[in-house]
């Protein structure tokens, strides 16, 4: 059975998730395809809020999955480098007056990403 409570689904990850909840899993099989797929919707979606709303939940995400990226040190490079990326988009637009409605988009979003940082240990002051 799925090692999620209230889910009774015949797992199927060696760690013991099933096809509907495998992106829990520690297993890179697993995860790096929900990662992709993360990336793509990132990529193919218009407008700034959009996309840093996806972002968040990427980031929200990669907080449970520490253990992954420190396993894998080039993924972690990646990601350290688009958060950097990331957080410049996101204080650039919160210069904008015509974000304002957006604000707590932009810092939900920063927060995850020191969130994420401090997680890994690579928090910079
Ligand atoms: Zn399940």
């Amino acid at each position: 059975m799925c090692k999620l409570n209230q889910c009774n689904v015949n797992s199927l990850t060696p760690d013991g998730y099933c096809h509907r909840h495998k992106v829990w899993s520690k297993h890179q099989k697993y995860i790096v395809p929900h990662l992709k797929k993360y990336i793509d919707k990132v990529k193919n979606t218009k407008g700034i809020k959009n996309k840093v709303e996806i972002v968040g939940n990427l980031l929200n995400y990669l907080n449970y999955k520490i253990e992954f990226l420190n396993l894998n040190e080039g993924f972690k490079t990646v990601i350290l480098q688009r958060c950097e990326q990331i957080e410049n988009d996101c204080k650039k637009q919160m210069e904008e007056p015509y974000h304002y409605d957006h604000i707590q988009i932009f810092f939900r979003c920063l927060d995850q990403i020191n969130q994420l940082r401090i997680n890994l240990g690579v928090l910079k002051d």
